[in-house]
């Protein structure tokens, strides 16, 4: 029999990205703005905090087991920022291009060798609301910050997010190369293995 789980979303991209990673584990995965569940308010200092803010939330209104992630970018030379305001960076009603260009405006002086970033991502599966034991994977992907944007592909910071090892932007990526070396793809995989090893 297939469980039914929410996912604390309303982004069916990440609904469907998710259940292809859980696909075969019997789970059947809700998005909470399919049961009608608002989105929590994010207001913790860390990504993990937040993750389980919006996991709780999604059980709690849903009354089934839930999943929740929560992202964001962390540069050195800006002491962590955008870190949880990531989706915010450059006002409450920021977009993708707004955020990537307050971020180069924030790098304009620094030398391309202190432009080191991260990009992070944290999962949590709940059972239930009250559940003391939540399942936690996390994934990074390091990279540095690019003085222009290059690349179509992806989203938020993908543009001007370099990837040393693969000598392009994240935008410069298709999207199953993306999901291969991702910190979203690398957290899901952990979740997957975490979730399989409690069957
Ligand atoms: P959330 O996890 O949906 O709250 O996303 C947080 C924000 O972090 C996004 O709006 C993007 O600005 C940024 N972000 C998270 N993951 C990525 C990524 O894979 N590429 C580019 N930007 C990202």
């Amino acid at each position: 029999m297939r469980t039914r789980w929410v996912l604390a979303t309303g982004n069916r991209g990440k609904l469907e990205e998710i259940a292809a990673l859980l696909d075969g584990r019997g789970i059947e995965l809700l998005a909470q703005s399919e049961l009608g569940i608002a989105a929590a308010d994010e207001t913790a200092p860390t990504f993990v905090e937040n993750a389980l803010i919006k996991a709780r939330h999604a059980a709690r209104q849903s009354g089934l087991p839930s999943l929740a992630d929560d992202s964001g970018l962390t540069v050195d030379a800006l002491g962590g920022a955008p870190g949880v305001l990531s989706a915010r960076y450059a006002g409450p009603d920021a977009d993708d291009r707004r955020n990537v260009e307050r971020l180069l405006e924030a790098l304009r002086d620094v030398p391309e060798r202190n432009r080191a970033a991260r990009f992070h991502c944290v999962v949590v599966a709940l059972r239930h609301p009250d559940d003391p034991a939540p399942v936690i994977a996390t994934g990074t992907w390091p990279g540095r910050i690019a003085v222009a944007p290059s690349g179509r592909n992806g989203f938020g910071y993908d543009p001007v997010f370099l990837v040393p090892a693969l000598g392009c932007t994240a935008a410069e990526l298709a999207p199953d190369a993306k999901n291969a070396v991702s910190h979203r793809g690398a957290a899901l995989r952990a979740l997957a293995a975490q979730l399989e090893e409690l069957d």
